[in-house]
């Protein structure tokens, strides 16, 4: 090959790297909702419909985003909970775990005390073709898997509450134990700005100080805060019985603090349009924490027009190409898919090659990345049209070729997928 051919090539080559977030957003949002409080199964559903389809729904006309919810099965009778709904219930349960829309478990509820609560619940979830990957600890059920926030001990081995090597062969492999953030966007140099409110000084003010301390006891080694300073979306970490998972943080940018506003009647205040815009400057995720069950106290629909308008500005942000808006299952997939590929670029006479091999940096025993984890996947190339992906050997045969961003540089992407919400 003559020397300038070469040159050439390795500069191709050096000019192939992988985009921050699917193209053409340049930020990435979960909606993760804590299902307490929730009536009944109705309720569950019509925010479902209306935050998923475009459908014609109690609440208007759908707004066709993406956005999963929880599910817990021992609660009290005056809570929707899996077994306390009734058959059509389970039923409506199940599609929405298969198709996606239900995507953490919530523990096992507050009255699930035993192994043989957990066992109950998976073997329902396995019979019914149901698995679930992210775990949720809730307020302070036993079976949680945080010992110090959240009082579990569902991951203790003498505990009667353990079930940890139950849940993880189920599938369980993302958990979230009671952290999260006031600073808006992870996977970026954590910020503060923006948490200060003009309006508010005496309560953002004790909100900044608040991050400010978690910030500091953080890089200072404590590990209660130990997620804070790095602000990573995801770390590897082990559950007490030394299993190996991922753990995850949440974020409430409220500048009333992580517990302000995380509810139904508070989320038009927390979508605001000024926190969109921060994210996307910021080319941050964020896999919100709150709980959609807890709706307005006067309000005859789950969702009240404060949270509707908070959600209609974000599916505006999403059709602008902004914001990609999925469920917090998928972001955990997409970011772990990031983290974890290998990729290699090399040529085939004029075509450019890139190889992605997906377990070269996969984290202990932990279930493979799948396709969808890898859906959106996007590299920066000079020449999308002699663009090649092979995914382990692999060719993509569909590819997505895109035009150039703010960056000024083209590329090409393993094409996004929608769920599929089901028909009823
Ligand atoms: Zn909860």
């Amino acid at each position: 090959m003559p020397a300038n051919t070469m040159a050439h090539n390795i500069a191709m080559e050096e000019s192939v790297t992988l985009r921050h977030w699917p193209y053409p957003y340049c930020a990435m949002l979960a909606v993760c909702s804590d299902l307490d409080e929730t009536p009944d199964r109705k309720a569950y559903w019509d925010t479902s419909e209306f935050l998923n389809t475009t459908r014609s729904t109690p609440m208007g006309q759908g707004l066709g985003l993406e956005i999963g919810n929880t599910i817990y099965f021992d609660m009290t009778a005056d809570q929707f909970a899996y077994w306390n709904t009734d058959d059509a219930g389970r039923s409506m349960v199940q599609s929405l775990v298969r198709s996606g829309y239900i995507d953490c478990l919530h523990s096992f509820g507050d009255l699930a005390t035993t192994r043989e609560h957990a066992q109950r619940a998976l073997d329902e979830l396995e019979q019914s073709g149901c698995r679930l990957d992210v775990w949720i600890d809730h307020a302070q059920a036993v079976t949680n898997f945080d010992g110090s926030i959240m009082m579990g001990e569902g991951d203790v081995t003498s505990s009667p509450a353990y079930h940890a090597d139950l849940t993880i062969r189920h599938g369980v492999h993302y958990v979230w134990r009671g952290r999260v953030s006031s600073v808006l966007g992870q996977d970026v140099p954590p910020q503060l700005g923006g948490i200060l409110s003009p309006a508010h000084p005496i309560a953002s003010g004790k909100t900044l100080a608040k991050e400010l301390t978690k910030q500091v006891l953080s890089r200072m080694g404590n590990e209660k805060y130990a997620m804070h300073a790095p602000n990573r979306i995801l770390t590897r970490s082990q559950l007490r019985d030394g299993q190996p998972v991922y753990e995850f943080l949440r974020c409430n940018p409220h500048w009333g603090g992580v517990s302000s506003h995380e509810t139904a009647w508070g989320i038009g205040d927390v979508l605001t349009d000024r926190m969109l815009k921060q994210l996307v400057d910021r080319q941050g995720a964020c896999i919100l924490y709150t709980h959609l069950g807890k709706s307005e106290p006067d309000a005859t629909v789950p969702l009240g027009a404060s949270a509707i308008e908070g959600f209609r500005r974000l599916a505006k942000s999403q059709a602008n190409g902004e914001m990609l808006v999925t469920t917090t299952r998928r972001l955990l997939g997409y970011c772990r898919a990031k983290e974890e590929i290998g990729v290699t670029v090399t040529h085939d006479n004029d075509t450019i090659v890139i190889d992605v091999k997906t377990s070269a940096h996969c984290y202990a025993t932990l279930p493979p990345i799948i396709d969808r984890d890898l859906e959106g996947l996007t590299f920066y190339t000079p020449d999308p049209d002699r663009t090649r992906i092979n995914v382990d050997g692999e060719p993509v045969l569909t590819l997505t070729q895109n035009a150039a961003d703010a960056t000024g540089r083209t590329s090409v992407s393993i094409p996004w997928t929608r769920l599929e919400f089901p028909e009823s």
